[in-house]
């Protein structure tokens, strides 16, 4: 079975993890804030707070952002579910925003008047153009889970050039890995306070009262990431480059192999961006058919996502028109994108679509 993505541990990534196995911290230790520089350093923003999941870092970011009942908060339907439940976890209202056919990427010009907050999706790895927004919401977080690695004219994606947070995960499916894990970069020291007291219940130190004194000054969860995570993190960061640029070749070679075949591939990079092809979702008619094929040929396509406005728990925003999210949906197929894919598994790939349509 070919899957739609991989992770690429290796020896040095084990041998990381092992060194902290073996030391006196597992969590709450060094590991965890030289992680968060280095990330901090790859983006070029100031800060960066580690979580327990790209999820749980959302919820922070909303929550730091003091967003809450009565906000309202635009987001695309082309997207995974953490993406609006982490405004719902606040109580705000979600209003979605619908897709341009030709970027899959929320539609800046459909942005309506008045909402609070955006949680910019750059689907696929390809960055939403945050100088394209009508106007600035009060708060802008990039949900860069697909991104990390890309570029803008304004640099990395996670700079936060334009938006107050960008979050990313580490899920192994996405650029690198640490098992489950998140991070949100930014410029606003406050926000980063605001973010490492929720992840660790509300919890301020007060030494003033004695050495062992804290106060649990402010809602907070236990959304801590491990030092066995930083470790392993820390070394996946050192291959993130030639991770990208594979993404980035096989991407390209996808494009050449399938130019005689009816589908539609994904826009690649305006100038001045660089894409970070976390998928490559292709779109074809008959997808439900061709998937099927494929399934039982042993290649793991995926569909992503199903918009949100589709699933129960966004049963509120069921009736929200959005004929272009709706009308990808019908027709996206993720075919298998990840470092490690051999160009003889990618001919397989093709082989096995050709046959499909
Ligand atoms: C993976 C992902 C998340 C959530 O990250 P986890 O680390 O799995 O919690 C959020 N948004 C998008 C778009 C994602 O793909």
């Amino acid at each position: 079975m070919i899957p739609y993505g991989r992770h690429s541990v290796d020896d040095d990534d084990i041998a990381a993890v092992v060194q902290v196995l073996k030391g006196d911290w597992l969590t709450q230790g060094p590991a965890v804030p030289a992680f968060e520089r280095a990330i901090a350093e790859q983006v070029e923003a100031n800060y960066a707070v580690a979580f327990s999941s790209g999820t749980a870092a959302l919820h922070a970011a909303t929550s730091a952002s003091g967003l809450g009942p009565g906000d309202v908060v635009a987001t695309s339907p082309l997207t995974f579910v953490a993406s609006a439940n982490c405004s719902r976890y606040v109580g705000a209202h979600i209003t979605l925003v619908d897709i341009d056919p030709k970027t899959l990427l929320l539609d800046p010009t459909d942005i309506p008047n008045g909402i609070t907050a955006l949680v910019a999706v750059h689907y696929a790895g390809l960055p939403l153009d945050l100088t394209r927004l009508p106007y600035r919401p009060r708060v802008v977080i990039e949900d860069a889970a697909h991104a990390l690695g890309a570029r803008t004219p304004d640099g990395p994606v996670g700079n936060c050039a334009r938006s107050d947070m960008a979050v990313f995960s580490f899920h192994p499916v996405k650029h690198i890995t640490t098992g489950e894990g998140g991070m949100i970069t930014t410029n606003d020291a406050e926000l980063a306070n605001e973010l490492r007291k929720f992840r660790s219940h509300g919890i301020i130190p007060t030494p003033e009262h004695g050495g062992w004194a804290y106060n649990a000054a402010g809602n907070g969860f236990n959304y801590r990431f491990t030092d066995i995570q930083a470790a392993l993190g820390m070394s996946q960061l050192r291959k993130l480059g030639s991770f990208v640029t594979r993404r980035n070749e096989l991407a390209e070679r996808y494009r050449e192999l399938l130019t005689d075949l009816p589908v539609v591939t994904p826009p690649p990079a305006p100038a001045g961006f660089l894409h970070a092809y976390h998928l490559f979702p292709i779109q074809v008619s008959g997808r439900d058919k061709v998937y099927e094929h494929m399934w039982a040929a042993g290649i793991g396509v995926q569909v992503h996502y199903v918009p949100l406005h589709r699933h129960d728990v966004f049963a509120d925003l069921r009736n929200s028109r959005l004929p272009h999210a709706d009308g990808a949906y019908s027709r996206l197929l993720s075919l298998p994108l990840f470092p490690t894919l051999t160009e003889a598994e990618q001919d397989l790939v093709v082989r096995s679509l050709a046959d499909a349509l």
